[in-house]
């Protein structure tokens, strides 16, 4: 069969990696100049690694993308680096059953009754039983006011703002029941892991348009793709299938032909963009050596630090010390609209409290913002999901609303595209 793939995120990449395997005939269009969708990275002079505009790290029980890895063998590094908070103005770690029990902004009763949820959580397998419960009440009344109010309030408001009381039980099981203390990252970067991938699929046989953006699908006989290359010439193009990868509102907007009923459930599904700001330093911000700080103030302008080169070593990064300042907002908010300067400023008394000599070690700094990253989950959200079989005959839908009781991460989306480039040869 001849199939189109929309997108090379790790969704595309996985799908036409399998499809080419079978001898299908693939071509894959990205409106970036790069592979790897929200996990792309970028590469300074100076640096031997690229990085990732957005962090981005493995869990070891990502079965589904590290058994990709070994399978086109690209190494895969995994180290356990510390995982923390930032609360009343100081930074705790607090990523082991150890750290819960013993965390001292808490009383004992309080680190009993936390640690017990926490882990009926991580041991329970029935995610379906949590799915009509929220999070925040949940959480509240398991734990105990205080411990929510402390701990997971400011949490939930910095990641989800105005949904943050809309939350399914299911997404917060998921993220308990995912997490590994220790990390992994492919050697070289992202990037490289996708080149790898592109390369493999470009020895099957499989084509890649980079640059070049999808403008509309037509469903007649066949699947009709109208697109734009980055000299601005438009072609078009016929295929026996194809498969979208993009956000549900992005195959709204290239598919007016669908019919209304199916585009608005599909725009009912909501969802949060993502900005983060990049600071390439000289010295460690983070000099505890944390990887990931969550920060739990609910009058932070940002959500989450990650110090990269905490987990990474900074001689792939010329000595470098990586940090990202990572937020989720929706796209109208006025975040999104900033300079990293204007940010900067705004991020700025708040980091002081942190490291107050951040500032005179910045080398430089980049800022990276999406449209879409982060689904929201609301209760009984497997009544929501979108299937991948689309009114359009021969065009299917595999993206990251999808992924469901998972939450987003380039693991779902190998998943993802491994299960749709199999539905697609069941089908033929
Ligand atoms: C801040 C942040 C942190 C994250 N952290 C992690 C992490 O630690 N670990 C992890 O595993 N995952 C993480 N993720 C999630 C992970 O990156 C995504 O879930 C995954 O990459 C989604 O892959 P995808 O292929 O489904 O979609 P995408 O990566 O969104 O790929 C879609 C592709 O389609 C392209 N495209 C869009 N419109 C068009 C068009 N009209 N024509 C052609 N191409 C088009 C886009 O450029 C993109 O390349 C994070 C994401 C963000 C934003």
């Amino acid at each position: 069969m001849k199939i189109a793939i929309i997108g090379a995120g790790f969704t595309g990449l996985s799908a036409a990696f399998e499809l080419t395997k079978k001898k299908h005939k693939v071509s894959v269009f990205e409106k970036d100049n790069n592979p790897g969708g929200l996990a792309v990275g970028f590469e300074e002079k100076k640096w031997n690694w690229s990085l990732e505009k957005h962090y981005h790290h493995w869990f070891t029980n990502d079965h589904n993308v590290l058994g990709l890895a070994k399978e086109i063998k690209f190494d895969v590094i995994t180290e356990r680096p510390k995982t923390s908070i930032f609360l009343d103005n100081s930074i705790y770690q607090l990523d082991s059953p150890m750290n819960v029990l013993t965390f001292p902004r808490i009383s004992f009763f309080d680190r009993l009754r936390m640690a017990g949820v926490l882990g009926f959580l991580r041991y329970n397998p029935y995610w379906k039983m949590l799915e009509g419960i929220k999070t925040d009440r949940f959480l509240r009344e398991a734990m105990g006011e205080n411990v929510y109010k402390k701990i997971w309030e400011p949490q939930l408001k910095n990641k989800f703002g105005n949904y943050a009381n809309d939350i399914a039980l299911s997404w917060f099981w998921a993220r308990i029941k995912k997490r590994t203390p220790a990390l992994s990252y492919p050697q070289g970067g992202f990037l490289q892991f996708a080149e790898t991938l592109v390369a493999k699929i470009k020895k099957n046989g499989g084509k890649f348009y980079f640059n070049t953006e999808a403008k509309e699908i037509k469903n007649n006989t066949r699947v009709n793709i109208k697109y734009k290359m980055i000299n601005d010439q438009w072609s078009y193009e016929d295929f026996d299938a194809a498969i979208v990868t993009l956000p549900s509102f992005f195959f709204v907007k290239i598919a007016p032909g669908l019919p209304e009923n199916y585009k608005k459930k599909l725009l009912s599904l909501k969802g949060l963009g993502a900005i983060n700001l990049l600071l390439r330093l000289k010295k460690k911000f983070l000099t505890d050596d944390t990887y990931w700080l969550s920060i739990c103030d609910r009058n932070s302008p940002i959500m989450a630090m990650v110090e990269h080169t905490n987990f990474m070593d900074k001689k792939f990064y010329n000595n470098e010390h990586i940090v990202y300042l990572g937020n989720y907002l929706s796209f109208d908010h006025p975040y999104m609209k900033m300079t990293k300067d204007e940010l900067l400023k705004i991020y700025h008394p708040f980091l002081k409290k942190i490291n107050p000599n951040y500032q005179l070690s910045i080398i430089n700094s980049h800022l990276f913002k999406t449209p879409f990253a982060q689904p929201i989950i609301p209760i009984n959200y497997s009544k929501k999901v979108p299937p991948f079989e689309t009114p359009f005959k021969n065009v299917y839908l595999a993206n990251i609303q999808q992924v469901y009781p998972w939450d987003r991460g380039t693991n779902y989306a190998v998943e993802l595209g491994q299960k749709i480039a199999k539905l697609i040869t069941i089908k033929q």
